[in-house]
């Protein structure tokens, strides 16, 4: 174990272990068989990986898919660890070198299918050579009952047989107990241990809207995070097709991905995605597997998933660098209808389980409960604490009606006053008093129940249908979609029951709080440092033609722009960068600090703690930065109150002057500030107000480059956390 660390640290540059690494890997150097559940990001890979570096012998990873094993493969080689692959898409002459590295005994891990695995060809070379033990990666593949079955991984049921001596380990993210026990089975496992982690990702911030305006909608989730990598889901192809189009007459760089694309022009966007020269790919659920990105900074589903077990899987894919990122989601009532009508042609029984999934999923969209705890609660697990601090309900983005009895007595009383006959729309319309004609038509502006709701938008009557709907007191009848009261419904008009409506928090004059997963892994970082590093691993990433994600991953940029190390020695405390990282990148990187820092009156060369990279599900570490990341903003918040400059602010609270302007900005919000002045100066308010007028939406690139580049990004921010608290 003691070599397992060392090498953790001179390879990988890492010097903790994530929650059960140390046990799985105590398996694999006492071939103990073990089955592995980790969530999506958990550091599944480096259980095997590490402890095959240091073994006797070869490991042999089974993976399904080349893409996968490519990845994988090129990122054990940039860490200076001697890995290969073996599969069909490589020429011949490749594979019969790979293979003489094998007899030579010249590998530590070599990846297969499981095809492969199983060929005489390939149980010969094996058989001439040290096994030190065999992985089975998203070995879910092998369950039927898992979402991903393989015929092809049942034949790895032989491995026990034919390899008795080694060690057999199985690793998946899928989090049903059944599949655990059929890995187990299918494999014969001999006695294996079972490691089963939180599904718990800390670092994801979930938010779900009813989707009104979806371009909209989209465009602000792609605002919040410019130039970096994100999914947008669909649920059809003519969807994704409609997207992409709108997204990239906006200006976004957007690509396609759906199952109705040839494998080539697939293949050409998954690569542009992976490369980064588009940031967002717009696709159907087709797209994922395989996809290894560990930088994706947002997950958006323009429409609801047909299951949480989808919608964790998918949402899933953000942030598997352990870093914060977004997964946000929009629904609609149709969306459950168009899956609905979609699930059609199955048996009756799949067709019925199927939309007893379809409304969990609802009820989750619809609901005013934690997201964290409704995912967790799904798999049977219970989340560390009350308030996740991360997720729309517990960021108070949300505010539960207090009135929600009678606003929903109101709703459905009018449903009835309208016969049941009406869909969701012509009843909002109703209730917020609409002068439409097709109201007067029928008659409905005579109806008790017209103008109840009149100190309301449409928006909100809607969302408050949906959410009734969600809870089973409203339910959508025939073709046409319309509204009934269900017996729970008419238990409400009673008073014997009270449903929970929420209402969207008021934008005006309160911002959205920092989720806490930002918080922690920003702290300290150099926001301008971080994104001219980003600049310079993409030109190092083409020139050794590698992903820019493989060079260094985002936790290890952020660490170098936290620490900013302007020599090698202090370059290789930085949680991510081992040797061979240190001798083939470090001097370019650590030029560019030097320079960057000089220009920009940075200290460098800080001793910093490594907070970037928060092992999951240890809420003491948690809490601990937690209190210190506040303590640094609390004490700034004084200091701002007595109008002190943000340089001396900065040096004050040992933070750098960019973090600072965020804390500002923060503050100017909070604080209800309608000016910025003194930190801008009248004048340069007054210049971008005139242009926030013009462009209210608060988005700051276009306002940007509307002000021709003139006034910088940090005092953009701070004009515009002002614009948003004036009296309208
Ligand atoms: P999984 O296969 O479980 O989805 P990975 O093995 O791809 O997860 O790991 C996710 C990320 O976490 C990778 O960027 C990896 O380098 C990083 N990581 C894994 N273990 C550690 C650790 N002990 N310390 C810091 N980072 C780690
Ligand atoms: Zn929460």
């Amino acid at each position: 174990m003691q070599r397992v660390c060392e090498k953790l640290k001179t390879h990988w540059g890492y010097e903790t272990f994530r929650p059960l690494q140390r046990e799985a890997m105590q398996c694999a150097l006492s071939r103990q068989d073990c089955v592995v559940v980790l969530p999506t990001g958990g550091g599944k890979s480096l259980c095997y990986q590490a402890p095959a570096t240091v073994l006797p012998g070869l490991s042999v990873v089974v993976s399904p898919l080349i893409s996968l094993m490519k990845d994988q493969v090129d990122a054990l080689v940039d860490y200076g660890i001697p890995a290969a692959r073996l599969d069909s898409s490589q020429p011949r002459e490749e594979q019969s070198a790979i293979q003489q590295e094998v007899a030579a005994g010249r590998l530590k891990l070599l990846y297969v299918s499981p095809e492969r695995l199983v060929t005489p060809g390939f149980r010969q070379l094996l058989d001439h050579t040290e096994l030190a033990m065999i992985a089975v990666d998203e070995a879910h593949c092998v369950s039927m009952w898992g979402h991903d079955f393989r015929p092809e991984y049942r034949q790895l049921g032989l491995l026990r047989k034919l390899y008795p001596e080694v060690g057999i380990h199985a690793f998946t993210a899928t989090a049903t107990e059944q599949v655990r026990h059929d890995i187990a089975e299918q494999l014969h496992l001999r006695k294996p241990a079972m490691l089963v982690g939180s599904f718990d990702r800390p670092n994801l911030v979930y938010r779900v809207h009813r989707r009104t305006n979806w371009v909209q909608q989209i465009c602000n989730e792609l605002e919040k995070h410019p130039s970096e990598s994100g999914i947008v889901y669909c649920i059809r192809r003519a969807d994704v097709e409609s997207l992409c189009e709108q997204l990239s007459q906006r200006g976004y760089r957007v690509a396609p991905y759906h199952a109705g694309m040839t494998p080539e022009q697939r293949k050409r966007n998954q690569d542009a995605f992976i490369n980064e020269q588009v940031d967002t790919i717009v696709a159907t659920v087709a797209f994922g597997m395989g996809i290894d990105k560990s930088n994706v900074r947002y997950v958006v589903h323009a429409a609801m998933p047909k299951s949480l077990e989808h919608y964790q899987q998918e949402s899933g894919r953000a942030g598997r660098d352990s870093l914060e990122a977004d997964c946000t989601l929009l629904y609609s009532g149709g969306d459950f209808g168009l899956w609905k009508s979609m699930l059609r042609d199955m048996p009756e029984e799949a067709y019925d389980a199927a939309v007893a999934k379809l409304n969990e999923m609802y009820n989750f969209c619809t609901s005013a409960v934690c997201r964290r705890h409704s995912i967790l609660n799904h798999f049977g697990q219970q989340p560390a604490e009350e308030n996740c601090q991360a997720c729309d309900v517990c960021l108070d983005e949300l505010d539960v009606l207090d009135d929600a009895l009678v606003t929903a007595q109101k709703i459905l009383s009018n449903v009835v006053r309208v016969d049941q006959r009406f869909g969701a729309e012509h009843n909002a319309l109703v209730l917020v008093g609409s002068k439409e004609k097709r109201i007067a038509q029928y008659g409905h502006d005579k109806l008790s129940t017209y103008g109840l709701l009149s100190h309301f938008n449409k928006n909100a009557v809607r969302d408050w249908i949906e959410q009734l709907a969600g809870q089973g007191y409203i339910e959508r009848v025939g073709e046409y979609q319309t509204l009934a009261v269900t017996n729970a419904g008419w238990r409400v008009l009673r008073g014997e029951e009270t449903p929970r409506l929420l209402r969207p928090a008021e934008t005006k004059g309160k911002k959205a709080r920092t989720d806490r997963a930002s918080a922690e892994s920003w702290e300290g970082v150099d926001r301008g440092l971080f994104e001219h590093l980003r600049e310079l691993r993409r030109e190092l990433a083409a020139e050794h033609g590698l992903p820019a994600y493989i060079v260094f991953g985002d936790a290890a940029l952020r660490d170098m722009a936290r620490r900013r190390p302007t020599n090698l020695t202090n370059f290789l405390e930085v949680s991510g960068v081992g040797q061979k990282k240190c001798e083939q990148y470090g001097e370019a990187m650590t030029a560019a600090i030097a320079e960057y820092c000089a220009t920009n009156d940075i200290v460098t060369d800080i001793a910093a703690p490594a907070v970037a990279v928060q092992p999951p599900n240890i809420p003491v570490a948690r809490v601990a930065t937690r209190a210190t990341q506040s303590a640094a903003f609390e004490k700034a918040c004084r200091l701002f109150a007595e109008e002190r400059p943000i340089e001396e602010v900065a040096r004050l609270i040992e933070r750098a002057v960019s973090t600072t302007h965020q804390y500002l900005a923060q503050f100017l919000a909070d604080d209800g500030r309608s000016t910025p002045v003194p930190w801008v100066d009248a004048k340069t308010f007054a210049h971008v107000e005139a242009a926030l007028e013009e462009m209210p939406d608060g988005r700051l690139k276009p306002l940007f480059d509307h002000l021709e580049g003139e006034i910088s990004y940090d005092t953009l921010r701070l004009c515009a956390a002002c614009f948003g608290n004036r009296d309208m």
